[in-house]
Formats: C-alpha cells, sequence, structure tokens
C-alpha cells in the first residue's frame, strides 16, 4: 500500500485518541442563500477559487483519516456550502478511496450533512448503500422555514427540503433534522418538535442556535436568536419530550445533557470542558481548528504538506482546545450549571457578565434557565440509568409528580397564595389563565 508522504515516522504521544474532521469538498458554495448563512462570506478567503476538492486532497483525506484513529471507528463526515453540489461521482470515488486505505478494517461511520434539495433517487440509493447518516436542515413547517431558508432568487425551499427528505424515506437512509434556533421560529418550540416528531417521523433531532455578529461591539444580526428565547425553546421542547418520548426520540442536548448529568462525556463539543478534537477541512487540503474558527488565525497548515495526525498534535491547535476550559471567565466558574455548559462554544463568549466579566458565552441566560429547568428530571434518569434502568421510566415519575401538581392547584382558592412559591395570589399567578402542567414549575421528580 502506498504511504503518505507526509506520514510522521511515530505516532506522536498526546495524538488525540478520535480524530474528527469535518471535510468541505465544496467550500462555502451552496445553491441556496439562507438568510443566517455565516459560510458564504468565507470565499472572500479564496478569492478566484472553484471550491472543488481534488481528488489528490480527497485521497489524502481518507487516507490520513484512517491512519488517525486510534480506535475501531473512523467517521468521514462532509458538510459544505452543499457538498452535495460536488456531484455523485465524488462521493462514489471517496467510498473506492475508503476500500483502498481502510487497511486495519475499521468500522467506518459516513455523514454528510445536506439542505436535501439535489437529493434524487440515484443520490439516495447509493447513500443507503453505503449507510450514509444523512442530516438534512429544516427549520420547522414551511413558514418558519422558509422565513430565512430560501434560494438565491429569494424562493422559499421548504417544499424542496421535504421531497429530499420523501426519498431519504422511501430508501430506508437513517437521516436526522438539524435545526437551527432563530428569531423566526424560536418562539414555536413545541409546533417546530411536534411537526418533526409527528408529520416528519424524525427520530434524532438537533437544534442548533444562530448567534451571528454583526460585528465588534454591534450586537448580533435580527436573525440571531435571543438568549432567553434559547432557554424558553429549550424548556419547553424538554417538557414535552420528557413527558412523551424519552427513549424514542433522540435530541441531541438532551442526550449531551443525560451525559452530563451522569457524568460522562457529553460527545458534543460544545458542552465538553475542553475542544480541539475537530478540524475542519477547506476543499484546497487546508485544516482549521474547527468548523466554527475558519479563518486564518486558525489554520493549522495542508494535508498534503503535513499529515492530519501532525496538524491536530500543533501546539496551536492544543492551546486552542484547552483555552476553552482556561478562558471561562470568573461569573463561569462560580455557576452551578457549568459542568453541563462549560460555557458553550467559544465563538459566542462575547457577552458581559452581570459582574462585568467580559467573554461571557452570548446565551448564557438562556442555558441557565434550560440546565436548571431540567435539573430534577435529569437527576431522576442518571439515578435510574445508575440503577440500570431504562431512563425513559422517568416519564411515569414525570407524570405522577404532574398529577400532584395539579391536584394541589385544583384544591388552591383564587385568593390563596400559590402553590408555586412565588407569595403572590393563585389568581395573579399560575392560576391566571389555566396553565398546562408543562407550563408549571418543573416536576420535581
Ligand atoms: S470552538 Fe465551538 S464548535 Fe469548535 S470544537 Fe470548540 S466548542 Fe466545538
Ligand atoms: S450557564 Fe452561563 S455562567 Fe453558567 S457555565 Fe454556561 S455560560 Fe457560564
Amino acid at each position: 500500500m502506498p504511504r503518505s508522504p507526509v506520514l510522521p515516522s511515530s505516532r506522536p504521544a498526546d495524538a488525540p485518541p478520535a480524530l474528527h474532521v469535518l471535510a468541505k469538498p465544496s467550500g462555502p458554495i451552496c445553491n441556496l442563500a439562507c438568510t443566517y448563512c455565516f459560510f458564504l462570506e468565507k470565499e472572500e478567503m479564496y478569492p478566484g477559487d472553484r471550491f472543488r476538492m481534488s481528488d489528490e486532497v480527497l485521497e489524502n483525506y481518507i487516507r490520513q483519516q484512517f491512519e488517525s484513529q486510534s480506535g475501531p471507528v473512523a467517521t468521514l463526515a462532509w458538510q459544505g456550502g452543499e457538498p452535495t453540489l460536488m456531484g455523485l461521482d465524488f462521493f462514489e470515488r471517496a467510498v473506492d478511496f475508503e476500500s483502498k486505505h481502510n487497511t486495519s478494517e475499521l468500522h467506518v461511520e459516513r455523514a454528510i450533512q445536506t439542505n436535501g434539495t439535489l437529493l434524487d433517487d440515484q443520490w439516495c440509493e447509493f447513500l443507503a448503500a453505503n449507510q450514509f447518516l444523512v442530516g438534512i436542515s429544516i427549520d420547522g413547517p414551511s413558514e418558519l422555514h422558509d422565513a430565512y431558508r430560501v434560494d438565491k432568487r429569494g424562493e422559499p425551499t421548504h417544499a424542496k427540503a421535504l421531497r429530499g427528505l420523501e426519498l431519504l424515506r422511501k430508501h430506508k437512509v437513517e437521516f436526522n433534522i438539524l435545526c437551527t434556533v432563530h428569531e423566526a421560529n424560536s418562539a414555536h418550540p413545541t409546533e417546530v418538535y411536534r411537526y418533526f416528531r409527528d408529520e416528519l417521523g424524525a427520530r434524532f433531532i438537533q437544534f442548533i442556535p444562530i448567534v451571528e455578529r454583526l460585528g465588534r461591539d454591534e450586537g448580533v444580526t435580527d436573525e440571531s436568536v435571543r438568549p432567553e428565547a434559547w432557554g424558553e425553546f429549550l424548556c419547553a421542547v424538554f417538557d414535552e419530550w420528557v413527558r412523551n418520548d424519552v427513549g424514542t426520540v433522540f435530541v441531541q442536548s438532551f442526550d449531551a445533557a443525560l451525559a452530563s448529568w451522569v457524568g460522562v462525556p457529553p460527545g458534543v463539543c460544545i458542552f465538553n470542558e475542553t475542544c480541539g478534537n475537530g478540524l475542519a477541512l477547506a476543499h484546497n487540503g487546508d485544516v482549521y481548528s474547527c468548523d466554527h474558527f475558519v479563518d486564518p488565525d486558525h489554520l493549522l497548515g495542508n494535508l498534503t504538506e503535513t499529515h492530519l495526525i501532525e496538524l491536530a498534535a500543533r501546539p496551536e491547535q492544543v492551546a486552542f482546545g484547552l483555552d476553552k476550559r482556561d478562558g471561562l471567565p470568573k461569573y463561569c466558574l462560580d455557576c452551578d450549571v457549568r459542568f453541563a455548559c462549560h460555557g458553550e462554544c467559544p465563538k459566542n463568549r462575547f457577552g458581559i457578565a452581570p459582574n462585568g466579566d467580559t467573554g461571557l458565552n452570548y446565551l448564557c441566560e438562556g442555558y441557565r434557565r434550560f440546565f436548571r429547568h431540567i435539573d430534577a428530571p435529569m437527576r431522576a434518569m442518571a439515578r435510574l440509568y445508575d440503577m440500570g434502568k431504562p431512563p425513559a421510566v422517568v416519564m411515569a415519575m414525570v407524570a405522577e409528580a404532574d398529577a400532584a401538581i395539579e391536584a394541589a392547584y385544583s384544591a388552591t382558592g383564587r385568593n390563596d397564595p400559590c402553590p408555586c412559591g412565588s407569595g403572590a395570589k393563585y389568581k395573579h399567578c399560575h392560576g391566571s389563565h389555566g396553565r398546562s402542567a408543562s407550563q408549571r414549575p418543573a416536576a420535581r421528580s
């Protein structure tokens, strides 16, 4: 087997155990023009470029990705821009290169993130045959999705994305929904979640907050989600999920939170204590510290010249990863939910804390609200997990707690103190307009 001309003679002892790379074969190029998209501006970093990954870069990447793994699994993840713009033949060659270079017979996990609009039967047959996990970007029902997800003529794209999803389902391709949460859909959490669950049949869902800065000291774009709305969104979806769907629908943020409550790594970089194991690969072989830091300051090198293992072990990359932990403001160090939040992604750390600390995460208020809100059911699920019982048992516990709360509220007179402990009269508090159990204080399990 031909070996990499740039493979180090011995594997550095401090090489990360599992190296994740998000490959962007078409760079930032996309067939849509979503109004909140941050990646299109990256075109300016490669002026005049066609943004097509060459076979030389493709083969180097795949070989080095296999060579970089110390465990039994290699993940090949494709993203954009819109990666399907590369054409099906590019991905067929990628699979051929896998066969050529997977000499240790690692288990290969393939993932691709797409807007779904270019999928057809041929694509889906290929994705099914090669067991790709497809992430498809849908922001909710058409009126919420189409608020920002438009094509280059400003036309809505929901129907096209849904046609892609139907084809995935027809060909039994495993998919998850990636929903960005922004100004247009953040006030509709239950509607969005139920739409995915009930109408699209989704079993795996990721919610990603849109946070785009206008510039230093200039706030965020109009499309960005507000911190309090992000917290409310997560709480409302959680309340629906914990009453109905534990064990049948998997929401990435909730899985990660449960891992934190159980005391194991959350598996999602934004909630890890440190980062640095998720590189981004540009179309021309340039490797960056992270998908969220594709900029000249975070360029580690090019994999046609330096092996991925060496790039990932570079001191600046190690420092980048540790800085997530070491750069936390004191406000975070004193926070009761830091074990689950860890200050989220450094990309979003441009806020000012109530104590004047700089570098607070813009979404802090939302995360505090969310992680505190889910504490009781998460503790219950963690206990169940420790006892070897399925976390889904929590649904019965929450139902029981809801019933007890319901009984307490029904026995309360309009002028009595509200059972929630606010000190206000019931008629001015939770009795003001017949709220449902899920809108009452989180059940204490
Ligand atoms: S910078 Fe943000 S997105 Fe990148 S690895 Fe760290 S937490 Fe994850
Ligand atoms: S909730 Fe806020 S204060 Fe607490 S760790 Fe997260 S960002 Fe820091």
